[in-house]
């Protein structure tokens, strides 16, 4: 008898599936192509639906010809620019259009890069600041050992990230009751000399909601009055940059207003692309230190790049460029719109529900999150209605809400191109059969220690 490695042996007898074997450590002998897709896929399968997945912000659908061009172009590598020199081009097309998107006075003047998502462009748009800040301060003949960054305590983690690491004093304005976002609200108090910027959010993590950044941007116009302190805004728009052009046009947020000097946005989430992608531009090349800047070989010339990562996945960009043209900005007014209205659809049915009160309705980008009602049950949280829809397939997170109003949990819904209007009435009612369920109970549910703090 042969050994048993012939194609012939049918799926699930074969060795490697009908064994068990160290997933530890790399196996001794190949195993048939088939064998080994077939156990990476059994073993992924338990990751859940990933449309169903209502926690993420990051994309899960495309279409069919996307995925054709993103089958064409998963070979090229974002740096080497000198052999791939049209998906560079393509890279410069992008921050252009996102560039003229934000109204830049001058795109031509303006200067941005790809990056692995908005953590890298987040992380890029605080390093110009730090750097921009230590010239200026050494040129004064000033110290220039402790700077500070000012926002709000609801920021995504990359914040905490960038500050960690690079050594910048994060200074967090808690968000309250009253001023549930940054809304320049006693700025004063938190920034000084050292400040080498505020973050202002387009979309906060948390809920959705959008801070106010022409009124961040008139308080630093009124410190910078009457201290001479001169203090620019980074835009992190990691969701709102690609909402906020198409769905609230007159909102002015972005490079209109002086103080803003660079945004970064995800091309993964609101942009729709497949992970992972983001932008980061500067109104104007000016506000991006020279000395942070390093050259490729590209043409035989050189070509500009500012970026934590070498390598990277070029064919995201090449996504990016595709659906620009694809949608053009009537098609993302669409999408975004039909997100949007499905957003609205869910939280008017939930606001509904007597258990709930809603802490926003996705009137800002398509995300809202709500509450139990104080004094509604005393028998199950929302973690219990969580598990619950789990059970369904459905992955919707409660989770508390950061520091000051830690104490309100709440749960959140993404909107994503991809659940359409059909998807989301079996999601009410899923919610209501749910919420029926656990009022109905005579006793409380079990409940375990407070859950660790949430940070998509
Ligand atoms: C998602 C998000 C980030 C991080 O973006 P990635 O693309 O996941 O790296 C940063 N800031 C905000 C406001 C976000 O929503």
């Amino acid at each position: 008898m042969s050994a048993p490695s012939s194609d012939d042996q049918p799926m699930f007898t074969r060795p490697g599936e009908a064994t068990l074997t160290s997933r530890h450590v790399i196996p001794a002998t190949e195993s048939l192509p088939d064998t080994a897709k077939q156990i990476v896929e059994d073993e992924t399968i338990l990751d859940g639906n990933a449309r169903l997945n209502l926690a993420t912000f990051v994309s899960t659908w495309m279409d069919d010809d996307a995925k054709q061009v993103y089958a064409a172009s998963f070979d090229k590598n974002m740096i080497d620019k000198d052999e791939y020199p049209q998906t560079a081009a393509i890279e410069d097309n992008c921050w252009h259009m996102l560039a003229n998107l934000w109204n830049a006075p001058d795109a031509d003047k303006s200067i941005g890069t790809s990056t692995i998502g908005s953590s890298e462009a987040c992380m890029l748009g605080g390093l110009a600041f730090k750097r921009r800040w230590q010239q200026a301060r050494r040129a004064a003949g000033k110290d220039a050992s402790s700077p500070n960054l000012v926002m709000s305590s609801a920021v995504q983690v990359c914040w905490e990230k960038f500050c960690n690491y690079f050594d910048v004093e994060p200074r967090y304005v808690p968000i309250s009751a009253e001023h549930k976002t940054l809304d320049g609200h006693d700025l004063a108090k938190y920034v000084d000399e050292n400040t080498i910027g505020v973050v202002a959010i387009m979309g906060v993590t948390y809920t959705g909601m959008y801070e106010p950044v022409a009124e961040i941007a008139a308080a630093l116009d009124e410190i910078h009055k009457s201290t001479g302190l001169d203090i620019p805004i980074h835009v992190d728009g990691a969701s709102g940059a690609m909402i906020a052009p198409f769905l609230q046009p007159d909102l002015v947020w972005d490079f209109r207003l002086d103080r803003v000097h660079s945004i970064s946005t995800s091309g993964h989430k609101y942009g729709l692309v497949y992970p992972g992608l983001g932008w980061v531009v500067w109104r104007d090349a000016q506000w991006l230190p020279e000395d942070l800047v390093f050259k490729v070989s590209y043409l035989g010339g050189e070509m500009p790049t500012f970026a934590l990562n070498f390598s990277r996945p070029g064919a995201q960009v090449v996504l990016q460029y595709y659906l620009f043209l694809r949608l053009g900005f009537e098609g993302y007014r669409a999408v975004q719109q039909a997100s949007q209205d499905v957003a609205k659809f869910l939280s008017a049915g939930i606001a509904k529900l007597d258990a709930f009160e809603l802490w926003n309705d996705g009137s800002d980008i398509p995300v809202f999150a709500w509450r139990l009602k104080d004094g509604h049950t005393k028998n199950w949280t929302l973690y219990h209605l969580q598990d619950r829809l789990r059970m369904k397939g459905w992955l919707i997170p409660a989770y508390p809400m950061p520091a000051d109003l830690e104490q309100i949990t709440v749960q959140r819904i993404v909107v994503r191109n991809g659940l359409s209007m059909d998807l989301a009435a079996e999601l009410l009612q899923a919610i209501e059969t749910e919420v029926a369920y656990l009022d109905a109970l005579e006793s409380p549910m079990p409940t375990e220690k407070p859950q660790s703090a949430f940070h998509h």
